[in-house]
């Protein structure tokens, strides 16, 4: 047997590859080679990228570069150790501090990225005796965590707040304490969770009410502050879960609530207790993106210039954009419906060849049937790059089939 041949222990494994090959949606990673900006180059192809969360523009932002320097120069590139046993330091506690007098709670934890800060959080605050409500396009974190947790999960319908309340209905007097939960913004939609709405709900059954703004933080609200302050409720929400891996450019999740919320993840969030913490260059980086959200607040206004101008084109166009078979899209995270999956593919490629880097996102990943070209509008995105890249789109739609011709 050749070094290459497979093992059949993993046979299953070649077996559903080449039935992802069979629906057109197999994909291979496309590699960065220069920075994440407007227009970068991927596999040695200059394209306009509308495929990143770098909302602000921070991934390569002169003074975060700075910061991760001077931190790295400073106190070396790595922590040592998980946060509980050694690896704590000065830069991560002002990192949380400054967290949490940015989001106006009382505390924050920073976890190693979203995804562990949202499924670290639910699995640990609840148990088996605690129900979860969710809504049924959360996260997968979120499902995750709610599946570590064994708690029982009620999913209500995508924001559909008398579904959830008749989920509560049934089980308010259950002994279990019940959690609602939504993401802020949804991240295959665009659209905005009912938060005020949903914390009605909770006041009203006594539920523990968490948001996942992992991308409303630097888009929505006071500053980019996130949903929860762009609902004005700061006071309402036990556990707000933001991340530092999309608008603040770098990489990680957090935890922001009550002293005893986190005192209490300190204790018992697994990702926490068991993973080593950031390099002091990540957290001097996030640092100097929550500052920077302070004293550029016109960033955020030029991220939401442009995403109203790319919209309005793409739906002139004729484009799908969503609010037909799907949820409406508020936010810079604007999807164009395709439907079929391998169709989809299709059209990233097609696009990719033209210059237009537009990830196409099909099942598992959004429900069959709704397979979609997700794009993500940034403040650094000039006019004529956006105009550019809605030729390209257009272009290639009509070439396709997609738009009339
Ligand atoms: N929540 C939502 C809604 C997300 O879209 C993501 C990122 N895909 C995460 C959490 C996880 O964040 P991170 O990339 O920092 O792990």
């Amino acid at each position: 047997m050749s070094d290459k041949t497979p093992r059949p222990q993993l046979a299953h494994l070649t077996a559903q590859l080449e039935d992802l090959r069979q629906r057109g949606t197999h994909f291979k990673l496309r590699v960065l080679d220069d920075e994440q900006a407007p227009v970068c180059t991927y596999d040695g192809k200059r394209v306009i990228n509308l495929a990143s969360n770098n909302y602000l523009g921070l991934c390569n932002h002169p003074k975060l570069r700075e910061a991760a320097i001077a931190a790295t120069k400073k106190y070396g590139v790595g922590s040592g150790a998980v946060r509980t046993i050694a690896g704590t330091m000065h830069i991560h506690m002002e990192l949380e501090e400054k967290i949490a007098a940015f989001k106006g709670v009382e505390a924050c934890v920073v976890f190693q990225s979203g995804f562990t800060a949202n499924a670290g959080t639910v699995s640990s605050i609840l148990g088996k005796e605690d129900f979860i409500l969710s809504d049924e396009l959360n996260h997968a974190s979120i499902i995750d965590g709610a599946r570590l947790s064994r708690a029982k999960i009620k999913v209500f319908r995508h924001k559909d707040i008398a579904h959830a309340e008749d989920l509560l209905k049934e089980i308010q007097h259950e002994p279990g304490r019940k959690l609602l939960i939504t993401d802020g913004v949804f991240s295959m939609d665009g659209d905005i969770g009912p938060v005020d709405k949903l914390c009605d709900l909770a006041d009203q059954y006594g539920a523990i009410m968490m948001v996942d703004d992992a991308h409303a933080s630097g888009v929505l609200g006071r500053n980019g502050r996130g949903s929860v302050d762009h609902f004005h409720c700061t006071q309402r929400v036990d556990v707000q879960v933001g991340t530092l891996s999309k608008a603040i450019g770098a990489l990680g999740g957090y935890v922001c609530g009550s002293r005893d919320l986190i005192d209490y993840l300190y204790h018992r969030a697994r990702p926490f207790l068991f993973s080593t913490s950031h390099p002091p260059s990540v957290a001097a980086t996030c640092i100097a993106a929550f500052d920077l959200l302070e004293i550029e607040p016109e960033r955020i206004q030029r991220l939401w210039d442009n995403t109203n101008y790319f919209k309005q084109q793409l739906t002139a166009a004729g484009f799908d954009t969503g609010g037909r078979t799907t949820p409406a899209s508020e936010t810079p995270i604007t999807p164009i419906l395709i439907g079929d999956g391998r169709a989809t593919m299709d059209f990233s490629r097609s696009l990719f060849q033209a210059g237009l880097m537009a990830t196409g996102i099909a099942f598992p990943t959004v429900p069959e049937g709704k397979a979609r070209i997700r794009t993500i509008m940034t403040s650094e995105h000039t006019r004529e790059q956006i105009d550019q890249a809605l030729e390209i789109l257009i272009t290639v739609a009509r070439k396709m089939n997609i738009l009339p011709a």
